[in-house]
């Protein structure tokens, strides 16, 4: 780390063992009064051995959380229709309170019509239409689970959102077209940035938040950091590295994520919590399940 560095760090990891904790006393409240364990199934198409590690993580966190976990894994040639089926069975199965695909699935599989298999109110990823419209009309519902910790954070460390320019850099569907809706909700000046932008670095400079969620190692550089700046920093790129240059950026940052223990841990605490928030709710141990922003 830099010995300029002036930025705080935000700690995700921290956070995450919070909401794990909270969501893990509530699951055993859901099973102490409804007799009900709460149960994500976790829906694996072949066998890459990144997505088979991300799947043997989460469910070995349902575990510790006292939550339940189905594993189905469907062999690599698996087509639309036979995923499509599977998830529309888990929709049905009233023992299955949260659907997690685990993506990318190959390239033969329509990846938006499997999402769009699973049941809304399963829905604990956030994948589905049905989730990014909620979370655009900020209507209850589920949030994108990396979206959903990145607005966690920055509520933990009280960034004043309204009337600020957020600039999130990346648009995919499940996190950077989200999470740029979760901060429009809460009032701040949205701007997208993407592959085709023209000139990334000027908008970064007038960005009072920045999310980065590109996917390429280091591509934001501390001297596009506004002064005083927040910036999370939702890439994980191989050698744990993120999209932001971390020594450089912490230089002007006022706050900032660290990778590793910034986004990654959050990701899968929001499922965990959004996991058992759906068991209550399909349980009847109460029906509060809103977006979290
Ligand atoms: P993705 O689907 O590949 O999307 C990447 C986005 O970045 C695209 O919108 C792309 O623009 C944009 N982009 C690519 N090169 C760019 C450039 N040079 N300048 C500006 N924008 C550029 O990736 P993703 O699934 O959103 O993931 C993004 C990153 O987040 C990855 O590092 C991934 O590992 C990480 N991630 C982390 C977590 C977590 O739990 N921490 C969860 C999910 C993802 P176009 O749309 O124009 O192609």
């Amino acid at each position: 780390m830099s010995s300029t560095q002036t930025a705080q760090l935000m700690d995700g990891a921290g956070l995450a063992r919070r909401i794990v904790a909270e969501a893990a006393r509530h699951a055993s409240e859901i099973t102490r009064r409804t007799g009900v364990t709460p149960c994500l199934a976790t829906v694996l198409v072949g066998e890459d051995p990144a997505s088979a590690t991300y799947v043997r993580m989460k469910r070995a966190r349902c575990a510790r959380a006292g939550i339940a976990s189905r594993f189905v894994g469907l062999p690599a040639a698996t087509t639309t229709a036979e995923l499509v089926d599977t998830l529309g069975s888990l929709s049905q199965d009233p023992d299955v309170h949260g659907i997690l695909l685990q993506h990318p699935v190959g390239a033969h599989i329509d990846e938006r019509a499997a999402f769009e298999a699973i049941a809304p109110e399963k829905d604990v990823d956030g994948v589905t239409m049905n989730s990014f419209g909620a979370m655009s009309f900020g209507l209850p519902g589920f949030t994108s689970c990396t979206p959903g910790g990145i607005m966690r954070l920055l509520d933990e460390y009280r960034v004043e959102l309204a009337g600020r320019h957020a600039v999130v850099v990346g648009r995919s569907p499940i996190l950077g077209k989200p999470v740029g809706m979760l901060l429009l909700a809460r009032d701040a000046t949205v701007t997208y940035c993407h592959s085709r932008t023209a000139d990334l670095g000027a908008v970064l400079r007038e960005a009072d938040v920045v999310v980065a969620a590109v996917g390429r190692p280091r591509l934001i550089r501390g001297e596009d950091i506004k002064p005083g700046a927040v910036v999370i920093d939702a890439g994980y790129n191989p050698g744990n590295v993120g999209d932001v240059d971390f020594d450089s950026a912490c230089e002007r940052a006022r706050l900032i994520t660290p990778v590793p223990g910034g986004v990654g841990p959050m990701t899968i605490a929001v499922l965990l919590a959004q996991t058992v928030d759906a068991a209550r709710q399909q349980t009847g141990a109460t029906t509060d399940v809103r977006a979290e922003c």
